[in-house]
């Protein structure tokens, strides 16, 4: 991987250069395909199988060892003239931070679904994540050799639980053991790849006799969906004159570009069937730097919106999206140039943190080497090196023409536990171990809990923190004992309620004077704090409402019933009275304060927890053991669905309930079982309960 080659001129053509990801189910196959991927396109030499750990997109050792990915690795690779950069995206949503970044950047997808067990919930969150960023996709059915393997079934649900309408492109030859190839519909030819068990090269057919008719009726639907986005077209097509395949080619580009269409391909990564057809339709259909919106962010200085068009000349401007240390060249700043050109040496703005940089090296990564470059593009990623102050959703831009982009917005922490080292001069390791990880992670937080010195690291779920206790032993060596995990719960009000902070010290010379009142309103869930002086003919002075409002955001953050921060509520100032000699910025700080904790205590305050949301597939058998075990969890069961012989068992459970849960489910269902869990929502603890809590707190 050190291994870095230097090329001075490059530069290629922006309409043929592809930035995408490949989003998936955990085990849907997504390293397999990113491999075959890597390996058709002549990047590696030798494929690496998932199964023995040797592949190139997971190169963390943890990610071998448990076959999932976590860190987004950006790559470079070659197909049909165009330079594919494949953005890794992870394949665990206790990862959210990462699908999120890199579907920020990158301008198109390959979605992976298993062609066994079709939608997954966790694909379904990912895909509304997708159009939340207007990210146009190609959907790839894989697996289709395996057992269980359903291309109709797998379709339909598809079109259901998505709400879209695939236009099937590759139609299965064969289905589970006997899935032989694929049929270009659009071609109308049949693909075989069995002569060559590495599947670099494959057959072209006549489709075979027995299935023309489906074929035929197969290809007919989708080149009327595709016709259906062209007016001429359609007419044409209805009159019964078939479009050419470049008329058909464009209408489907210029219609998946703008997230009307979704082309679907199906095949079989293990067995190297079907993956050709893919990259040519990373090619052929998901857009170019050019082909998406100029980018838009404001002018720090003006604050007025400004664009940046993806032009080489333009001035610069580029978001971090991705931090790593590196133990050969130490921090690499992953950057999505969108406009301008960015040069190895040269000074940079970061204009979030309001702060010069200078880019050192440039490097290009490629599957199994780097490339030190000097010059980088609009449209493309690359990874910089020197860039010392600049974190993960910071832009880089032309110190010039100044410009912030839209930033990334991450989740805050459900859970949280203690840490320390099992050897006490590691201290101070740790520290800086936790600083390093927490750089390159946006979700994953450190505080010190002052009363009793302990270390907290907090994150998205128990996975995300084992894995960062590991990457802390594996990759500095620091061993560490941790605490059980905490729940990261919140307090929040029920009604209005009003209070009065009063701090008044005088006993000779210049005395204390801060008095207030308070009103509290609770807020929607997720609507966050307001704060708001109502204060009218000058019961305090105006120089006293922000040291009121220091004091309220403190009480806050301490919380009040348990210690949990107060979330979803609007504080009003609205009365109070003041010293000519004695008023100060403390006394009215600490007024507040007081008066911000009996406000609450008056308006019925209550405790919120982190409800997870919740999918298990089971054998039939099980069913009724699964549910009865998930309602004694406190779950809402919300829905049940048949998938073959699977029972898919669907609801939300409130994450202090949940945790070691796969344990229990192996043991309940001789390890038959799967779930997945993702963060949903937070919500009001039971009354038994929050005394339970409360108690264990004090
Ligand atoms: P990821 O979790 O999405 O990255 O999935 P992987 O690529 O790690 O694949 C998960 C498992 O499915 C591995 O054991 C793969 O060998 C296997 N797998 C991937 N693609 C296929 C396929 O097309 N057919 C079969 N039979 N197995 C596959």
């Amino acid at each position: 991987m050190a291994q870095i080659t230097k090329t001075t001129n490059r530069e290629v053509p922006l309409d043929k250069v592809r930035n995408i990801g490949i989003i998936a189910h955990i085990d849907a196959g997504k390293t397999t395909t990113t491999e075959r991927i890597l390996f058709y396109t002549g990047k590696t030499y030798k494929l690496g199988d998932i199964d023995e750990g040797t592949t190139v997109t997971d190169w963390m050792p943890q990610e071998r060892e448990r076959g999932i990915t976590i860190v987004s690795a950006a790559i470079t690779t070659f197909w049909r003239g165009c330079r594919i950069n494949i953005i890794d995206t992870p394949g665990h949503v206790d990862f959210t931070a990462e699908v999120e970044r890199s579907l920020r950047v990158l301008d198109g997808a390959v979605m992976i679904f298993d062609a066994a067990s079709g939608v997954q919930s966790q694909s379904e969150t990912v895909w509304h994540q997708a159009d939340k960023y207007h990210v146009p996709r190609l959907i790839f059915m894989n697996k289709m050799d395996v057992l269980g393997a359903d291309f109709k079934g797998s379709l339909k649900m598809i079109k259901d639980r998505l709400s879209i309408s695939p236009v099937v492109l590759t139609y299965p030859i064969g289905s589970e053991q006997s899935f032989k190839g694929v049929i270009a519909l659009l071609e109308n030819k049949a693909l075989y790849w069995n002569e060559d068990p590495l599947g670099i090269k494959w057959e072209e057919k006549e489709v075979p006799a027995e299935m023309q008719k489906e074929v035929a009726q197969a290809r007919h639907e989708s080149i009327e969906q595709i016709c259906a986005e062209d007016e001429t077209l359609l007419e044409k097509y209805l009159n019964g004159e078939e479009p050419t395949l470049e008329q058909l080619k464009a209408v489907l580009r210029k219609a998946t570009i703008s997230l009307k269409l979704v082309p679907l391909y199906v095949g079989s990564s293990l067995r190297n069937k079907g993956v050709q057809p893919v990259l040519d339709g990373v090619v052929d259909f998901l857009p170019s730097p050019m082909d998406i919106p100029p980018v838009t962010g404001f002018n720090p200085q003006s604050g007025e919106e400004e664009k940046r068009e993806a032009k080489n000349e333009a001035p610069l401007s580029a978001l971090a999206f991705k931090i790593q240390v590196d133990p050969h060249v130490g921090k690499l700043t992953y950057l999505r140039i969108y406009s301008g050109t960015l040069k190895a040496g040269c000074p940079a703005l970061n204009s979030v943190k309001r702060d010069k940089e200078r880019i050192g090296r440039l490097l290009l990564m490629h599957a199994d080497k780097r490339e030190e470059i000097v010059e980088a593009y609009a449209g493309e990623i690359v990874a910089a090196i020197g860039l010392t102050r600049t974190s993960t959703g910071d832009t880089i831009c032309d110190p010039g023409s100044p410009i912030v982009l839209e930033s990334i917005k991450f989740p805050e922490p459900v859970i949280s536990l203690a840490i320390e080292p099992k050897t006490k001069s590691d201290q101070e390791k740790l520290g800086n171990a936790l600083n390093r990880l927490s750089e390159e992670d946006p979700t994953f937080k450190i505080k010190v809990n002052h009363e009793t010195g302990q270390t907290i690291i907090a994150g998205m779920g128990e996975l995300h923190l084992e894995i960062i206790v590991d990457r802390m032993r594996r990759e500095f060596g620091i061993e560490a004992n941790t605490g059980a995990p905490q729940i990261a719960y919140k307090e929040t009000i029920t009604k209005i309620g009003e209070g009065e902070g009063k701090y008044i010290h005088q006993s000779g010379g210049r005395g204390q004077y801060g008095h207030c009142w308070l009103r509290v309103e609770p807020k929607n869930r997720g609507e966050g704090y307001e704060f708001k002086s109502e204060i009218k003919g000058g019961a305090i002075p105006n120089e006293f409402i922000a040291p009121i409002e220091k004091g309220v955001k403190e009480a806050m953050e301490n919380g009040v019933l348990a210690g949990f921060p107060i979330v979803d509520m609007k504080v009003v100032v609205y009365d109070g009275s003041f010293h000519e000699v004695d008023s100060s910025e403390i006394a009215f700080k600490i007024a507040g304060s007081q008066a911000l904790q009996t406000a609450t205590r008056n308006a019925g305050l209550t405790l919120l927890e982190p409800i997870m949301k919740v999918e298990v597939t089971t054998p039939e058998e099980f069913m009724g053991t699964v549910i009865g075990d998930l309602s004694a969890r406190r779950a809402q069961i919300s829905g049940t669905e048949i998938r073959g012989p699977s029972r898919i068992i669907l609801g939300f459970v409130p994450l202090a309930e949940i945790s070691g849960y796969s344990t229990t489910l192996r043991s309940l269902t001789q390890g038959r079982a799967s779930y997945y869990m993702e963060p949903s929502h937070y919500q009001e603890v039971p009354k038994n309960i929050i005394e339970a809590i409360v108690a264990k707190r004090i």
